[in-house]
């Protein structure tokens, strides 16, 4: 496997630095999914493209039968920042072993998938493909991301959205502050709430968030703001009582 991957280290590096350069938000990987599918089609593997009905999620297989194993492939970029979490070599890197293990494949039997999965940034294009049966005839799945560290396994933390709204009254900040009812200030409150909670929460747990809408001008009181969070744990038991605690914050604040 290692000198199948030799031989084509060149082609992998080249498609790896490709989507690297073309950067594509999540569920617009139009021609990332069509290069990595180019690129498995090219080397004998038979390519479904738009699987689950999402255009830029793909299926390649070579192979027969059981066992099925896949090697999932994320291609989708962050806004502003492009490949700045290294899905372009996730890319790379799903292609090149599922390519070079075909020796493997041809001689003791099974099929090994790629599965192509976007929008894994914002998204999780991998639940939405989970829920509508992509990997139902998988025996076993695997990829890998580009981390600090080197190990062979990973834990993922259980993870939550959380979007939320404040509704207020608008009012001049000037002239009649004490008519209004200020969004805004229960969004900064609830912050203020978390950063409180934080301090009590276990060790691999996070929140975060970002104010996505804090008023139209300075001298109006904000009568709507917003915002989005992630809630994660260790366990889903943990995440439930977290999120509670989360909520309860913006309940305190409003
Ligand atoms: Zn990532």
């Amino acid at each position: 496997v290692i000198g199948e991957i030799e031989a084509c280290r060149h082609q992998l590096r080249e498609l790896s630095l490709k989507i690297h350069s073309s950067p594509e938000l999540g569920f617009q990987e139009v021609k990332a999914a069509a290069w990595l599918t180019q690129y498995l089609e090219e080397n004998g593997f038979s390519i479904e493209r738009g699987i689950c009905e999402l255009p830029t999620a793909f299926r390649g297989s070579y192979g027969q039968g059981k066992p099925a194993i896949a090697i999932l492939a994320e291609y989708d970029a962050l806004p502003e920042l492009g490949h700045a979490c290294g899905h372009n070599l996730i890319a790379g890197c799903a292609v090149g072993a599922a390519v070079a293990s075909k020796p493997a494949i041809d001689r003791f039997g099974g099929s090994i998938l790629v599965i192509g999965t976007p929008a894994e940034e914002l998204y999780g294009g991998k639940g939405i493909m989970a829920e509508r049966g992509a990997f139902d005839k998988v025996d076993m799945a695997m990829m890998v991301h580009p981390g600090v560290h080197d190990t062979a396994t990973t834990q993922a933390l259980a993870c939550v959205g959380l979007e939320v709204e404040f509704f207020g009254k608008a009012a001049h900040a000037a002239t009649r502050p004490e008519a209004g009812i200020n969004a805004l200030e229960a969004m900064l409150q609830s912050f203020a709430a978390m950063n409180s909670l934080r301090q009590h929460i276990e060790d691999k747990a996070r929140i975060h968030g970002i104010i996505t809408d804090g008023g139209e001008a300075a001298n109006i009181v904000p009568a709507h703001s917003a915002g989005n969070f992630l809630v994660r744990a260790e366990d889903d038991t943990y995440l439930d009582e977290l999120k509670e605690k989360v909520i309860n914050c913006f309940i305190g604040a409003a």
